[in-house]
């Protein structure tokens, strides 16, 4: 038994595989069908050789009662020609039909048999009963020595007057023979039968369980940590579906994985950064001869403004976890758009005048929708905070806001630096930055981006953006009217 996190993956002892269980629930519905068809058949033919066998007899029984009609009164008195003539007449129809005769008159008085054993005796037979009637009966028994036996009755009339009976006594065995004979043959055929689908059902069952052990095989690599899992199946049916759904989910979980490795690796170096700064500060110091107060706050200034650094990191770190925990739990609210951007620029206009930058604010619209307002202005000042870090001293910051399509949008536009174009489809990822050395002296961290862009993925809208070196950025923020 093989056990992964808990989970028991195997069992040898209990383990029934597929294959077997096809297989055998083949075999089971066939032998039912057998044996219901084998059933229906035999029955069906013993029925029809009985009635066959009951037509023939009574035929028999109608032809021997016509021709003993008239010598039924031959009795004690009677001449033995007569007789004769009556025993004859039995003995060579029942060697004809193959079958016992006795034949009674009026009082149930045998008055010919071609067992001999019966002559003169009376009986009390069902058959004769009812063929003294006037009727003819058929019954059929089973007897221990005799085997199956029809008993067949038939009036011996004389100008419609019942004068006597015939009783005719026949075997049934060769139809029972018969019947034996074909069910055995029949078992012969199913046995030839099942053992072809034996085979072919364990053939079909292989190629039908195959998919089914190559998925197991992967899941249980992928298990072991093997994520880069693909099945190959091509037999255009549901497993085809499912190995195709599997391989997207491995490419995803592949893509997942290798995306965390790097957050991880990303995370550890820029954390490094700074701390290698603080130690070889610190460590410059500690070996410091200087006396000189001036030089440590410096050195002090450097590591403080590390630790901010280290900080920054970690809150933006912070905040997109949260965001990522947060998906379905936004807080939104109507906001008035407009007033929530005219308190945003009054928060950024001392880090502008700092540089001489004018932040320019042109409403086109009043603009009321449902969104989480702080959420979103930690997105808007994200990217309007790099339009100051990017922008050259004396710049110039255009914020616009107005409507377009089903769309609300903000656009933040400078003219600083710009964005290279081989850059612009990076500058979302996680800790991308396009000069790791200038970012450094603007404090960035490289998450400011990345935070916005999922702050209004989470808003179901989208950032775009369109940037020309030395000339300028702009970034277009829609967010649709119906969420
Ligand atoms: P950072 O914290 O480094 O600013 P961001 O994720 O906010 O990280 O931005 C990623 C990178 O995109 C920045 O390092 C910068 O190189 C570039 N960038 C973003 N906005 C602008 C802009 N307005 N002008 C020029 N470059 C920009």
């Amino acid at each position: 038994m093989v056990t992964i996190l808990g989970v028991r993956l195997n069992n040898k002892n209990r383990f029934i595989s597929i294959r077997w269980k096809l297989v055998s629930t083949y075999l089971l519905l066939i032998l039912i069908f057998v044996v219901i068809v084998n059933i229906f058949i035999t029955r069906t033919l013993l029925n029809l050789y009985i009635e066959q066998k009951e037509k023939d007899t009574l035929i028999n029984a109608n032809i021997l009662s016509n021709r003993v009609k008239f010598f039924l009164n031959a009795d004690e008195g009677s001449s033995f020609f007569l007789r004769d003539v009556l025993k004859n007449q039995i003995d060579n129809f029942s060697k004809e039909i193959g079958s016992r005769i006795i034949v009674v008159d009026d009082k149930k008085v045998v008055k010919g048999d071609s067992n001999e054993k019966l002559i003169n005796k009376r009986l009390n037979y069902e058959e004769i009963d009812i063929a003294l009637s006037g009727d003819t009966k058929v019954n059929t028994y089973e007897f221990n020595d005799s085997g199956p036996m029809m008993y067949i009755g038939d009036p011996i009339m004389v100008d419609n007057k019942v004068v006597g009976a015939t009783l005719v006594l026949t075997s049934l065995r060769d139809e029972y023979n018969r019947v034996r004979e074909i069910r055995q043959a029949i078992n012969m055929v199913s046995l030839v039968t099942m053992s072809i689908i034996l085979i072919i059902s364990y053939w079909f069952a292989s190629i039908f369980s195959k998919p089914i052990t190559r998925f197991t095989t992967a899941i249980n690599k992928m298990a072991q940590g093997d994520l880069g899992q693909r099945v190959e199946i091509n037999t255009n049916d549901e497993f085809s579906q499912l190995a195709n759904a599997f391989n997207v989910m491995t490419i995803k979980l592949d893509q997942v994985d290798t995306q965390r490795k790097d957050f991880v690796a990303n995370v550890s170096h820029e954390l490094r950064t700074p701390l290698s700064s603080i130690k070889l500060l610190s460590e410059s110091l500690l070996h410091q001869n200087e006396t000189n107060v001036e030089i440590y706050r410096d050195f002090l200034e450097d590591i403080d403004s590390e630790i901010d650094r280290l900080n920054n990191i970690i809150d933006d770190l912070l905040m997109l976890v949260d965001l990522d925990k947060e998906k379905l739990t936004l807080n939104y609210k109507i906001t008035y758009i407009n007033f929530m951007l005219e308190k945003l620029i009054s928060r950024l206009k001392p880090l502008a005048d700092e540089k001489n930058i004018s932040i320019k604010y042109i409403q086109k619209e009043k603009i009321q929708i449902k969104v989480d307002s702080e959420k979103l202005q930690q997105a808007i000042i994200n990217i309007a905070h790099n339009a100051i870090k990017y922008t050259p001293e004396g710049g110039k910051i255009k914020i616009s806001l107005y409507s377009k399509d089903k769309y609300v949008v903000i656009e933040i536009k400078d003219n600083g630096i710009g964005i290279p174009k081989e850059s612009l489809p990076n500058i979302f990822e996680r800790f991308y930055r396009v000069d790791k050395a200038r970012t450094r002296n603007t404090g960035g961290t490289g998450l400011g981006l990345p935070i916005a862009n999922q702050i209004i993925s989470l808003h179901q809208g989208l950032i775009d953006v369109d940037s020309e070196m030395g000339k300028g950025t702009i970034f277009h923020i829609r967010i649709p009217y119906n969420m």
